[in-house]
């Protein structure tokens, strides 16, 4: 099987895999193990030691080459350690530049962890990409982007990000979490990496926190491999086999997030007490014609201001809600709700989480995988 030739909906189930060589188990086992016995000092099956590569992660990796089109596949502890493991291909002096509506726990990496080490980080708006060209220099090495973004869902444009980054020899890293490979692969438009939360719609039922890499270029996974095993922060046998099962029905989860997400999206934009909704299959999004030409549909994620813009209403809508919980993070199949303003964007000064667009009343749904007249009717209530 030539699996490069297989359509997005066959390669979630069987990109990069095989029956297991020991029994011909059809999923892998979850090879619950810290180490191989070796038959004379080095003489060993392909593997020897869990941090260096297990079974069960190797088969997760090798679903998520195929999955966004790359090459190889590594996969992290968590989202987090995963963008860990890119910022360390940089050394003291080198400058990357990354949008300023960033999800805020890779903010707080740059900011908080590696600026200290001598690296700098640049936070410019990128919904015109030109602008990216006036911050490149000699130690440019890396742009970071997210598209959509979190909480506002602006589009980024992927490919033209691309072309500035070969121009300048910089490398461009995606975080694709929102979008999905099933909406989008950066990889195909142009850039060198593409990163995941994978705790989110890959593993998809908020079962597990992991996260993933993955390139085109054999030395740039040589270098990521290496970090990889030289920190240490894997993702174990049980959670590689959790997001590999849950990339299994990626492609179906998604397409009912995207039609939920619209349901939602339109019955909100309607409502006599909604302000604005940010969805980017809303024609008047400032880059729907972007988000139309690079994503295959519009996603689950939406955020919403009601009319007057008040904080304490906010927290009674969120709080009424019954099918969709109150929670942090995204991408399951059960609706979630979060009211960026006290959660995810408290720690912020209310005059700079406004600039972004977080006012008092913006409120940011998940939408899952529920029959969509409960989401609906859940919301009617709660508004
Ligand atoms: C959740 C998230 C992350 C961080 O991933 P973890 O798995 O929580 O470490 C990074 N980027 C985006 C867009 C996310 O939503």
């Amino acid at each position: 099987m030539d699996e490069k030739k297989l359509k997005f909906n066959s390669k979630t189930i069987h990109g990069g895999q095989r029956p297991d060589k020991a029994y011909g188990a059809v999923m892998p086992p979850i090879y619950q193990t810290s180490t191989f016995a070796q038959t004379t000092p080095g003489g060993h099956s392909g593997f020897e030691y869990s941090r260096s590569g297990n079974p069960t992660r190797t088969a997760l990796e090798n679903a998520l080459a195929s999955i966004e089109n790359g090459n190889y596949g590594l996969a992290f502890a968590s989202g987090l350690a995963a963008i860990d493991a890119v910022i360390k291909l940089l050394g003291p002096g080198d400058e990357v530049i990354s949008t300023n509506d960033l999800y805020g726990g890779s903010y707080r990496l740059f900011k908080q962890v590696f600026e200290k080490y001598g690296i700098k980080f640049h936070f410019i708006g990128m919904q015109n990409a030109s602008r990216i060209a006036e911050y490149i220099n000699d130690n440019t090495k890396l742009i970071w982007i997210e598209t959509p973004t979190n909480p506002m869902m602006n589009i980024i444009d992927i490919k033209a990000v691309a072309t500035i980054a070969q121009e300048n020899k910089v490398l461009l890293a995606v975080d694709n979490t929102f979008a999905t490979p099933y909406l989008q692969t950066p990889l195909d438009l142009g850039a060198d990496m593409v990163m995941h939360s994978a705790t989110k719609y890959l593993g998809g039922h908020s079962d597990v926190v992991a996260g993933a890499l993955v390139v085109k270029d054999k030395e740039l996974a040589d270098r990521l491999y290496f970090i990889q095993n030289a920190s240490g922060a894997v993702c174990g046998p049980m959670d590689s086999f959790l997001v590999l099962r849950g990339i299994k029905t990626l492609h179906v989860r998604m397409q009912r997030h995207c039609e939920n997400g619209e349901a939602v999206a339109r019955y909100l934009a309607q409502h006599e007490k909604v302000e604005k909704v940010y969805w980017p299959g809303f024609e008047d999004h400032p880059n729907h014609e972007v988000a139309k030409g690079q994503m295959k549909g519009f996603g689950g994620m939406i955020s919403f201001v009601t009319k007057g813009n008040n904080y304490g209403e906010a927290i009674k809508i969120v709080e009424r809600l019954k099918v969709f919980t109150l929670a942090e993070s995204l991408g399951g199949v059960e609706s979630l709700a979060g009211h960026p303003a006290s959660m995810t964007h408290a720690s912020i000064p209310k005059e700079e989480r406004e600039k972004s667009g977080v006012v008092d009343a913006l409120i940011r749904l998940s939408v899952g995988i529920e029959d969509r007249r409960d989401l609906i009717a859940d919301l009617e209530q709660a508004l």
